[in-house]
């Protein structure tokens, strides 16, 4: 078996959970020579990163994999870094080598006829969802009722943050935060289990993020996500040294090198790989058994197209550590028009695609229909 060519597809769609604002993925579909197909993606948000990635795609990585076996991904994954030695390890190439990645386990889970969760030693059929959204910091009635909506749907656990615009962000006026944790907390009640992400354009410092943690002691959360700025990782060590409240960080982390500074730091309760980010399937694999072997938990960072969703879903049903399964709760075009059986929640859990490799049959009409041109 080899895989005959590879092909980046950059697309462009509307967000319905980011108030229909554009977003971006990359999607890669390789082929082999006795025409088995596998499908991978990174999320890479922004148009210039979509379109970069086809480049390192097209002019790179391609090219290096073409006529070989696909079934050897551990050694494919190394060449893949060590061809972007020079201009990679995170960053666009990662994006890349996810995609590529996510692609070559469901070509050999294809090849095998087994789902992608018993080739990485899983079995866990169904996954504890987590609906999560960016929320409407002001209007708090509707956010109270979106909420309330979400247990009435099933959801024990929920995620909001950021902000419907950069100005009205949370993280940005201490009060108008707590006014919000609270009015979520009032609208889910007492049992399900509530996440709130700090903005990413919020520039917290330690010593704010641990006097807003102990604020929000009263309502419970679950974790607190990236509350502080990426490279902060001492700010990191002294607010989780704080407060009693998990911390929760590294969506915006490629490489397990990364991740293994936040971990070797303590600097976190929870990581969060994203498998269209940090090196695929594999690279995950590495950074979620690191915290394992550490005590440290994950939650895999899973919010672009269907193709992450499945990647995510594997990834969690074969690992121990894991805490709930993030989830878009509405309907999305890059979940539930790109693949023919989206992941959906019922009674507060998804059910792992059954199907050989990622278990998803995208629907080709679909990635022509927002293909960037
Ligand atoms: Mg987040």
């Amino acid at each position: 078996m080899v895989i005959d060519r590879i092909e980046a597809f950059p697309l462009h769609y509307p967000e319905p959970h980011d108030s229909g604002n554009s977003r971006y993925v990359t999607l890669v579909k390789l082929t082999t020579a006795d025409g088995l197909v596998g499908w991978g993606e990174c999320i890479c948000q922004f148009p210039e990163a979509a379109l970069a990635t086809r480049v390192i795609v097209d002019a790179g990585l391609a090219p290096l994999l073409t006529g070989q076996d696909p079934r050897d991904v551990e050694r494919l994954w190394q060449a893949m870094r060590d061809r972007s030695w020079w201009y990679g390890n995170g960053g666009i190439a990662a994006f890349a080598i996810s995609a590529i990645d996510m692609a070559l386990w469901d070509v050999k889970g294809k090849a095998l006829g087994v789902p992608l969760y018993d080739l990485l030693g899983g079995r866990r059929a169904k996954l504890r969802a987590c609906a999560s959204v960016i929320f409407d910091t002001e209007d708090l009635a509707a956010t109270h009722a979106e909420f309330a909506g979400y247990v009435a749907r099933g959801y024990t656990a929920v995620k909001g943050g950021w902000g419907k615009s950069r100005a009205t962000s949370f993280g940005l006026d201490p009060a108008r935060d707590l006014r919000v944790v609270s009015t979520i907390r009032d609208a889910i009640g007492p049992k399900v289990d509530f996440v709130v992400d700090v903005g990413t354009h919020v520039h917290w410092t330690s010593s704010h993020a641990i006097k807003m943690a102990r604020a929000f002691e009263a309502y419970d959360l679950f974790w607190i996500e990236e509350p502080l700025p990426q490279d902060d990782i001492d700010g990191y060590v002294r607010l989780r040294r704080a407060v009693a409240t998990p911390i929760a960080a590294g969506e915006k982390e490629w490489t397990l090198r990364a991740f293994k500074a936040l971990i070797d730091a303590g600097a976190v309760d929870i990581v969060m790989p994203d498998a269209g980010k940090a090196e695929g399937v594999t690279g995950c694999k590495k950074i979620i058994d690191l915290a394992a072997a550490h005590g440290v938990r994950f939650t895999p960072h899973s919010w672009s197209s269907a193709i992450n969703t499945a990647a995510a879903a594997h990834l969690f049903a074969s690992a121990a550590n894991g805490v709930v399964f993030e989830l878009k709760p509405n309907p999305s075009p890059m979940q539930h028009e790109l693949v023919r059986d989206p992941i959906v929640q019922v009674d507060g859990y998804v059910t792992l695609p059954n199907g050989p490799g990622l278990g998803i049959a995208v629907v080709e009409d679909v990635v022509q229909r927002y293909l960037m041109r």
